[in-house]
């Protein structure tokens, strides 16, 4: 069947919300994607910054491949020892109390505010507490997640959303205090802003929220959906802050291709919920348990994060490099191996060139940002393969 037959079929069949690139994806190896018609593309988005060991890892297909042939599935009525394996390594690499599996970042996400509701509840604050959110965030789809992503577009088709959201300025401390008041339950963030443009949180903005949060009571959630799992350097960006949350996401990298999420709480926020307040049929099953507790493996094994500083210091210095080479390129930021260029016209035109004709695969952030987060066992003749081709893909959209 041709390419163009497999795409007609699917744009029959699926309900109609993503604009896809025109092209199919057969199987992957390493940092690359293979298509159909057998050509290698190098993958620089990992599919948004989930495939953290790459394509066929060893010892990770294998893991996987084995859970499939005893156990998949049991429901949470059960226990099954992948997950308490899992759970263990999240919550040592973590310095977290306890977990709870779920299938998504949303759900994750989702969790993280219950937790928050629930402890407001306990406080007695009435139905009136808040919650504090960032600007120019995002947190999922699902529709507690949706409340707290901070961006019109994704939130004004389905308003009302859940009350009692507001909204800070990611970075500018004071607009987060101007914010809080007797009734505010928790402040919920990126520690890395992913879709709203790569915007790393500065060491005092996240430091001066957790005071803020202990003098008022309120409960830290970190969303690590994107930036945790090792991307930035550290297991979990905000263990390079020095600054320690009650609540914290992640998903994406946990899973390594396989769906899985978790929401990780300590202290007051791990007793918040009781037997009752939650619960997912698929959460925490053994197949995408055993997914996770190998990949946890690895990054222990293999020292992941050692890696990810070295060869982000890399990409940081190529990017820096071209930023110089290219007016076009108006701004670079990031940590690790979570990095962004913002050019000064839309960056859309890049991002396709790059995919169709020279074969390297790259995700936006917002209109004018190109986002980087690669699988992170890339090496460095991979950072130098991808500028070359980025550079190619640039000067062919003729915006020197
Ligand atoms: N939070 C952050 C920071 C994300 O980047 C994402 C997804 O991109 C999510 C939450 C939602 O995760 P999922 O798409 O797995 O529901």
């Amino acid at each position: 069947m041709s390419k163009q037959e497999i795409i007609n079929r699917a744009e029959q069949t699926f309900y109609k919300v993503y604009n896809r690139f025109p092209v199919v994806f057969d199987h992957g190896r390493g940092v690359c994607l293979y298509d159909t018609d057998g050509q290698e593309y190098l993958d620089f988005g990992a599919g948004i910054a989930v495939m953290g060991l790459g394509y066929s890892y060893p010892g990770f297909d294998e893991a996987v491949h084995e859970q499939v042939g005893k156990l998949m599935h049991t429901s949470n009525l059960f226990y099954n020892q992948p997950a308490i394996e899992a759970g263990e390594k999240l919550l040592q690499v973590s310095g977290m109390e306890k977990v709870f599996f779920t299938n998504s970042g949303t759900e994750a996400i989702e969790g993280a505010v219950k937790i928050a509701k629930r402890y407001a509840n306990q406080k007695k604050m009435g139905m009136d507490y808040e919650i504090i959110s960032m600007k120019h965030s995002f947190h999922g789809r699902s529709l507690g997640s949706l409340s707290v992503t901070g961006n019109d577009h994704y939130q004004e088709p389905f308003a009302p959303l859940i009350p009692n959201i507001v909204f800070a300025d990611y970075n500018d401390l004071d607009s987060v205090r101007a914010l809080f008041h007797e009734k505010t339950c928790a402040v919920i963030l990126e520690t890395i802003q992913g879709e709203g443009g790569i915007y790393p949180a500065d060491p005092e903005f996240l430091q001066g929220i957790r005071s803020l949060c202990d003098e008022h009571d309120a409960l830290l959630i970190l969303d690590e959906i994107q930036c945790g799992m090792g991307r930035t350097g550290d297991m979990f960006a905000w263990q390079g802050y020095g600054v320690k949350p009650d609540v914290m996401t992640t998903a994406k990298a946990l899973g390594n291709g396989m769906p899985v999420g978790a929401f990780l709480a300590c202290g007051k926020a791990a007793e918040a919920m009781v037997p009752g307040d939650h619960g997912s049929t698929y959460g925490g099953n053994p197949l995408v348990c055993a997914a996770a507790s190998k990949v946890l493996d690895i990054f222990a094994g293999q020292n992941i994060t050692a890696h990810v500083r070295e060869i982000g210091q890399y990409l940081w210095e190529k990017l820096e490099a071209l930023k110089d080479t290219f007016d076009s390129i108006a701004g670079h930021r990031g940590k690790g191996l979570m990095q962004g260029l913002e050019f000064k016209v839309p960056a859309g035109p890049v991002i396709t060139n790059a995919l169709l004709e020279q074969k390297l695969i790259l995700i936006g952030a917002g209109t004018n940002i190109i986002r980087f987060v690669p699988p992170l066992v890339i090496t460095k003749a991979d950072v130098d393969e991808m500028v070359s081709r980025l550079a190619a893909a640039i000067k062919a959209c003729g915006i020197q």
